[in-house]
Order: C-alpha cells, then structure tokens, then sequence
C-alpha cells in the first residue's frame, strides 16, 4: 500500500499537478472543478476571474467562495475561445463555530470618530490588493505554514468582540512569540506593505491569478513591494500589532477576491 501511495504521489510531482487546495464547497471554501481542453479556458465567478491550474486531466477550476455566500446553487462562466458555457454547483451550509473575546483596547473594537477617516482609507488599500489579477501560468499552489506554532483560531469563527458581534474571522491564527521569523507561505511578489489600524504591520503577497496571501499583527517587515519571493522566503517578524488580544500571526488568504479558509492550502495537521 505504502509503495502505491510513493508512486501515485511521484506521478503527481511529475504531472505538475498539485495535492492542495483541498475542495470544501461550503461559504469560505473552495470548488474545485474539473476541465478539458488544449488550452486553459477563461473562467469566471460572480464576475471575478478564476484562478485556472492544470490538473491530470487538463485543467482545475479553483473558486474561492466568499465566506457571506448563502447555501444554494451557483455557476462558473467558463470562457474556450469566446465561446462561453456555465457549468454549476452546489455550495452546502457550514456553520461555524462562536468565539468571545476581550480586546483590552476597547477603541480597536468601537474606534473614536477621529480612527474613522484612517479605517476608511485603509479598507481601500486592502480592498485594492485583494482584487489584483496577476497572469501567472504556473501558480505555486504547495503552500507551507508561515510559522512554526500551534493554531490558535481557526477560519471563519463568529466573532464577539467585548460582548459586541463582529466580523468572523477572516483567517487563520498561529499562536507564535514576538519576533518569531514568517515567511511567505508560496512563492510571488511582494504587493503591499503597510501598518493598519485592525491588522497592524501587514503583508500582502501575490501569487498571481488572484491568489493573494495576507500576513498581519507583525512586530517588523523585512521585504517592500515589488520583492519577488521563494516559497518559504522571510518577510518579518511577528508582532502583536494593531487589534489583538496578544502576540500571534493572523494569515489570510484570498482567491478570485474572496477570503477562503487557510488550511485548504496546507496537507490536513493530526488531529485536526
Ligand atoms: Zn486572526
């Protein structure tokens, strides 16, 4: 059985194709859908481009799901040369689980009238960066963990925050000391850099086809924007900057301009 497994994985390497992500067609998962053809179609999802890889059979669709999509039916417009089919699929419900905590910084949770104007402009930036379409034909899909720690929060949780709801959260926590090295979880560029009011000292990197990786809370940024970046390669320290109930890493991950859950990217940890 162990040998079977050693071959198929070998003749996964040597397809070019990629174990992960893992679909999960739930709001904040993945679909994954399967495609013929020579040449990589153009696929689309509620007017956002689709990130395309190649699969064993030709092509993958790989959707991101936004996290405030209802349970139902939905379609891809799947683009071959100007001839446009949709094909659909079903997105089933997840409930996630609720987390209650209390920010010591009570103007992080209900910001003074004066933070308001600097959130605002900060939304923009982050809302910029997360819709940027990079043409990458070879996405680098095998994502490694940013930090080497325990998982402190997981995707999706609804958030009480000092007794008020808040958004979920929008990524995956790793329980890491200030000052632990991050790096970049996939290889891409260097997108944004920038210290925010929520997230702190945050960085952005694109993988290209719009998957973009987001790393927040640092205590030191060591890469500016424009840097191409190895798969594992540093990009700062973490910290226990902007809103926080202490240190840790918070990463992020949009696809097709969705925040989709984190774990989806890395091989399943024991025991979760
Ligand atoms: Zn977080």
């Amino acid at each position: 059985m162990r040998l079977l497994i050693i071959t198929f994985s070998m003749l996964v390497i040597a397809a070019g194709v990629h174990a992960q992500p893992r679909e999960s067609s739930v709001p904040g998962g993945i679909k994954i859908i399967e495609l013929d053809g020579e040449r990589a179609p153009e696929v689309r999802f509620q007017g956002q481009r689709v990130l395309v890889a190649r699969s064993a059979q030709g092509w993958r669709a790989i959707v991101g799901l936004p996290l405030a999509l209802a349970p139902g039916r939905y379609s891809v417009e799947i683009d071959r040369a100007r001839v446009v089919h949709s094909e659909s699929f079903e997105v089933t419900d997840k409930r996630y689980p609720v987390q209650r905590l209390t920010i010591p910084d009570q103007r992080k949770v209900d910001p003074a009238p004066s933070d308001l104007e600097r959130i605002r402009r900060e939304q923009r930036i982050i809302a910029e960066a997360k819709q940027r379409w990079t043409s990458i034909a070879d996405v680098d899909l095998d994502f490694v963990l940013p930090a080497d720690g325990p998982l402190s929060s997981r995707f999706g949780l609804a958030r009480v925050l000092n007794g008020k709801p808040r958004a979920p959260h929008s990524g995956l926590d790793l329980a890491v000391p200030i000052g632990t090295p991050i790096r970049s979880t996939a290889a891409g560029v260097v997108s944004v850099t920038d210290d925010f009011f929520f997230n702190g000292k945050t960085v952005f990197v694109d993988h290209g086809q719009g998957l973009i990786s987001m790393y927040c809370h640092l205590d030191a940024i060591t890469v500016k924007p424009g840097e191409r970046i190895a798969r594992g390669g540093a990009i700062g320290r973490s910290g226990m900057t902007g809103r926080v109930t202490g240190p840790h890493l918070h990463w992020s991950v949009f696809l097709n301009g969705a925040l989709v859950d984190p774990e989806l990217f890395v091989p399943p940890r024991p025991g979760s």
